[in-house]
């Protein structure tokens, strides 16, 4: 699925393979795959989620700002030489308790700028990219508490199965019904020529504005690679960006987040002409701000996501601790940068100042967090002035129709 679907490698095609190195079974398994579907190399980057603790525990302060300069130019020598990116991911989401966020940030922030190119092409699709996951027994810990080890990687490991439509006899089927059925919505909302979204809830009250020429955007689209990929498995939304200076009033976010080792829950958000212009958290408020301060564009969203309350995963009852599920589970937003691909006119896009001046927002940031509840309404006006219940109660308003 990951090589197939995911980043659906092409014959010749260089695979960059990122993986935890707990996850040394995972990442052979790819590497046969891809060699069966003809991959010309796979280049394996192992890392160690201790290791990265033990660095931002004990290296000194001023060595926090340094990233390897030679691994920011591979990784876009491997992208301009149209390599396809695979990340495997499953690490402990609160890998980093405990550390000053602070430093966290500092060197959050000179891996962001170093690799500031290469997340460009990856934003732009111009790369062949995906992400899948794999359980490392600490996140298996953090979502089954009262299991024994063993028994949580293997319940994690079924849930990841599930929600990533894998278990059933023909998975690469399976999930090209899926896709199609969220390129259904895509269509429907495309259709209504949105201007206006008002997000109603006992905790939300949030009006978001959409660029003119904005387009919804499902799983399996992404193509400006020459063929369609999935950049995340599993996925349940349809998305696109808000107008930058478009968002007004107030929203909380309705489950905890795992944002780079870090756990953030009870965000409220305060926004006017589309800045942050208040915010707190019940717990990692520290965190937060450093992804809110982190440049100018991370005062503002990049992204707006519809999911329904009853998707398979949110249906599973799991809270999985990590953006990949949790954000598949609800409706979310994002703090930081916009994907350009949202926009019809991304061809004309060559620079942040295009994309803002299409009314996008460009950041080193690009943080999600949910804000679905089974109380959430969402209207929309359209064109015509209309307005259209897009949600009702969590869920889409209407039934799907093609
Ligand atoms: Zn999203
Ligand atoms: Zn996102």
């Amino acid at each position: 699925m990951a090589v197939q679907v995911g980043v659906r490698l092409q014959p010749n095609q260089t695979l960059v393979l990122m993986a935890p190195a707990t996850q040394v079974g995972a990442a052979r398994a790819v590497a046969r795959a891809a060699y069966a579907a003809g991959a010309r190399s796979v280049r394996t980057l192992f890392t160690d989620e201790v290791m990265e603790r033990i660095h931002l525990e004990l290296a000194p302060e001023d060595a926090l700002a340094d990233f390897p300069q030679w691994l920011a130019d591979g990784l876009l020598q491997e992208a301009e030489g149209n390599a396809a990116f695979l990340s495997i991911i499953g690490g402990d989401p609160e890998n980093l308790k405990g550390i000053a966020p602070e430093r966290v940030a500092t060197s959050r922030r000179a891996a962001q700028q170093a690799t500031l190119p290469f997340a460009r092409l990856q934003m732009a699709h111009r790369v062949a990219w995906s992400i899948v996951a794999a359980p490392s027994p600490g996140w298996a810990r953090k979502v089954f508490p009262d299991l024994p080890e063993d028994e949580a990687v293997a319940q994690l490991w079924e849930a990841i199965r599930r929600t990533s439509r894998v278990d059933g006899p023909d998975p690469v089927a399976a999930w090209h019904r899926h896709i199609e059925q969220l390129q259904a919505r895509r269509n429907w909302l495309n259709s209504l020529e949105i201007r206006r979204l008002h997000y109603k809830s006992p905790v939300t009250d949030l009006t978001i504005e959409l660029p003119l020429t904005h387009q919804w955007v499902a799983s399996g689209q992404q193509r400006a690679v020459g063929h369609a990929t999935s950049p995340n498995i599993p996925t349940e939304e349809v998305f696109t960006l808000p107008l930058r200076t478009g968002v007004e009033g107030k929203v909380r976010s309705t489950r905890s987040l795992s944002y780079g080792g870090q756990r953030i829950d009870g965000i409220e958000i305060t926004f006017a002409q589309g800045r942050i212009v208040d915010f707190c958290a019940d717990e990692g408020e520290e965190a937060l701000r450093q992804a809110i301060e982190t440049d100018e564009g991370s005062h503002y969203l990049g992204e707006v996501a519809l999911v329904p309350v009853d998707s398979p995963i949110a249906q599973s009852g799991i809270l999985f601790h990590n953006t990949l599920f949790d954000e598949n589970a609800s409706c979310h937003l994002a703090i930081g940068a916009a994907y350009p691909t949202c926009l019809r006119d991304a061809d004309e896009i060559q620079s942040d100042e295009d994309l803002l001046a299409k009314g996008g927002n460009a950041s080193l940031v690009h943080m999600d967090f949910m804000i679905g509840s089974d109380d959430l309404e969402i209207t929309a006006q359209t064109s015509s002035g209309a307005e259209t219940p897009i949600f009702h109660r969590g869920r889409w308003a209407s039934p799907l129709t093609d």
